[in-house]
């Protein structure tokens, strides 16, 4: 049974999109996700939602850190031909008949059982790999990688920026670079710091880790999670994040009660 907070959340992220405000919907259903990660409702609606947000006109469509949103990575179907990292949603995820898709982004191989996007078809429209027929609308979605840094459902306190280079970081630099890999920082006003590295270390997870923990011995008790990641900027310019969290849920269920049989993340 879906508790009173679930129903309501997805009633009106459904309401939203009447409405054409597929973000704000969208984030009512990731709130659900948040705290249900597996509730089959909520992972029919969102899939919708990024399906049909990304493809109309509308009054306020789904933004791109919306649609990267690590709560997502499991509805994504992912190219599996060499080089390619095109990703999609199926139609098949929350279509309940049988559907036919004109114009498919990509299709399930049965034979092979791997994924290809519309650039990889055969131009037949086949398998690229061993010429089966594809299914355009696959049931089951193989996932994509992860284009944020993780996300709990738990409070951030601190966020540690460290970047290649010298000098400082610039305000307008530290937004855009947390919009892109880490825009929960903005839902929950922890305590931001930047700092500047060069040379780049080859260990600059531990290093930022150990900066953080230099200034911040309470991180390390067992109040707070500390999760680490690094990549590129579009500049190709190196980055380190460190989020701590601290270890109490973001998002309550008030209705959740042990017998419904959800199970809630922890
Ligand atoms: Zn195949
Ligand atoms: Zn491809």
């Amino acid at each position: 049974m879906m508790t009173s907070w679930t129903r309501k959340l997805l009633d009106d992220a459904n309401d939203l999109i009447a409405a054409g405000r597929w973000r704000a919907a969208l984030g009512c259903t990731l709130t659900v996700l948040s705290v249900y990660p597996n509730l089959d409702t909520a992972l029919r609606l969102a899939a919708s939602t990024v399906y049909f947000g990304t493809r109309a006109e509308v009054a306020e469509p789904l933004t791109d850190e919306g649609i990267r949103d690590p709560r997502l990575d499991s509805l994504f179907c992912t190219c599996q031909a060499a080089g390619c990292t095109y990703s999609w949603v199926s139609a098949g995820l929350f279509m309940t008949s049988d559907v036919t898709v004109t114009n498919p982004r990509g299709g399930h191989c049965e034979r092979c059982d791997r994924y290809f996007c519309r650039h990889h078809f055969t131009p037949h429209g086949t398998c690229p790999r061993c010429d089966g027929d594809l299914d355009y609308a696959p049931r089951v979605s193989n996932g994509r990688p992860a284009m944020q840094t993780v996300r709990l459902n738990q409070p951030l306190v601190h966020v540690q920026v460290m970047r290649e280079g010298t000098g400082r970081i610039s305000p307008d630099y530290m937004k855009e670079l947390l919009s892109s890999i880490a825009p929960d920082v903005f839902e929950d006003s922890p305590t931001i710091r930047g700092t500047t590295i060069y040379p780049w270390p080859d260990d600059c997870q531990g290093m930022a880790m150990a900066g953080v923990v230099l200034d911040h011995e309470e991180y390390l008790g067992d109040t707070y999670d500390m999760r680490v990641a690094d990549g590129r900027d579009r500049a190709g310019t190196h980055w380190v994040l460190v989020k701590i969290f601290a270890r109490m849920p973001k998002y309550v269920d008030p209705d959740f009660s042990p017998d419904s049989g959800e199970s809630q993340r922890s």
